[in-house]
């Protein structure tokens, strides 16, 4: 919670006076904070937290498998202090104080109207959204209540469990795409050659339904595993993706209506759903066809998103070094990875992600989480789910009963002065 108290009686009576900084509520406070943001670009996600250094004995042997011990012997404190703090210890490092106040204050205004499962208002889903909307906090509330019914209605939480893509490896034939390694700050890097797609193909084996479903799924292993475990093999806070996107051959002849639906349907899924968590977009290989496609496309996408779009012809490796060690480029983007073992790299989903010792890690934290979460299936989990969001309700009142007082206070005093002249 935030400390309103002490900040109020001193806003409320800097407002009295002149000044014009900060206004009498943290509400108030909020909505003027989101005027002000409307315009502004803003940085990228991870450059304000890095993780701290993991404060342990001097460790015998290096690697992966003494920090092991690391999340097991904390799991016990995180039972303690509960799931917001324990992520925030092991991965996020400091959160902006700026940010730390509109992100407490828009979590409060969510729990005023509805339940949030305490697994989705973390702080760094929630400043996404705030961030997607340019700190608006209305439009990011529509956006994340839009959010949580979906993910209701898809029954997404269940998605991992229960959906099974059997077609993975044909359907990577006909459109290959995939994970593979990382950039050189430690983001996962996600290769598409769309201009290799075959429509007809793709469509036989698998059905728009289904691919949807599976992109769905690999946000959500985005978002559950690769993303902390970049964190930990990075040792800094990692939130986003760097994606490169070959257009080699694309032109309006591959955009028919079919490819239109499944571009569309993605598209949407992503934005509205897993907003802010693209880098960087660089095309490579973008060719007259393209270009004309381009103006096409660029009305669909939002300037945030354009704004992190580089579209580069034939001589792109530069820059794309620039960003990204050889090791992690494919040969076919001129790197020198093949991952011949896998059959190829985009079948290979290589990166930390899939390093035992880092999964194991990940692992324990996510069940640490579960336990403190009640999130799960059980009875007495949802109980104590329940209990959590009421809680969190609670302390949002508290703060606002708070505010009103210090509002109250301030007003007095403002009385009292007026009577003393
Ligand atoms: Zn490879």
């Amino acid at each position: 919670m935030y400390n309103s108290k002490d900040t109020d009686c001193r806003i409320v009576i800097s407002r009295v006076s002149e000044g014009e900084e900060e206004s009498s509520s943290s509400w108030q406070k909020l909505e003027k904070t989101a005027t002000n943001k409307t315009k502004t670009l803003h940085p990228p996600i991870e450059c304000h937290w890095q993780l701290p250094p993991i404060k342990q004995p001097k460790r015998s042997s290096s690697g992966f498998k003494s920090m092991l011990s690391y999340p097991l012997k904390v799991g016990e404190s995180l039972k303690k202090v509960g799931r917001t703090k324990s992520l925030q210890l092991l991965l996020e490092g400091t959160h902006d104080p700026k940010h730390e106040q509109i992100v407490q204050s828009f979590r409060d205004m969510l729990l005023l109207e509805v339940q949030v499962p305490p697994k989705h208002n973390d702080y760094h889903t929630l400043l996404r959204f705030l961030r997607m909307r340019d700190f608006d906090v209305a439009k990011a509330k529509e956006m994340f209540l839009n959010y949580l019914e979906w993910r209701e209605d898809y029954r997404v939480d269940t998605i991992p469990r229960e959906f099974r893509f059997e077609e993975r490896e044909r359907v990577k034939k006909c459109y290959p795409h995939g994970y593979h390694g990382v950039d050189r700050f430690g983001r996962p890097l996600y290769i598409e050659r769309i201009g290799m797609v075959n429509l007809n193909e793709l469509l036989k084996v698998t059905s728009v339904e289904r691919f949807v479903k599976y992109h769905v799924s690999e946000q959500e292993k985005t978002l559950n595993l690769r993303y902390p475990a970049c964190s930990i093999a990075a040792k800094k806070h990692v939130a986003s993706t760097t994606s490169i996107l070959d257009v080699q051959g694309v032109g309006l002849a591959n955009f028919s209506r079919p490819a239109r639906a499944i571009f569309m349907e993605i598209q949407k899924i992503d934005s509205n759903y897993y907003p802010e968590t693209l880098h960087r977009l660089f095309i490579v290989n973008a060719g007259s066809g393209f270009r004309m496609l381009w103006k096409a496309l660029k009305a669909f996408l939002d300037a945030r998103t354009l704004n992190k779009i580089h579209v580069l012809g034939y001589n792109y490796i530069n820059d794309l070094l620039e960003v990204i060690d050889p090791s992690n480029l494919p040969t076919f983007l001129n790197g020198n990875c093949t991952c011949s073992d896998y059959g190829g790299c985009l079948l290979s989903d290589k990166g930390p992600w899939n390093n035992p010792d880092i999964a194991d890690i990940v692992e324990a934290i996510s069940t640490t989480d579960k336990d403190n979460n009640g999130d799960g299936d059980g009875d007495d989990e949802t109980t104590s789910e329940a209990t959590i969001v009421r809680k969190m309700k609670i302390e949002a009142l508290e703060a606002l009963l708070e505010d009103t007082k210090s509002a109250l206070e301030g007003l007095a005093l403002h009385i009292e002065q007026l009577r003393s002249f």
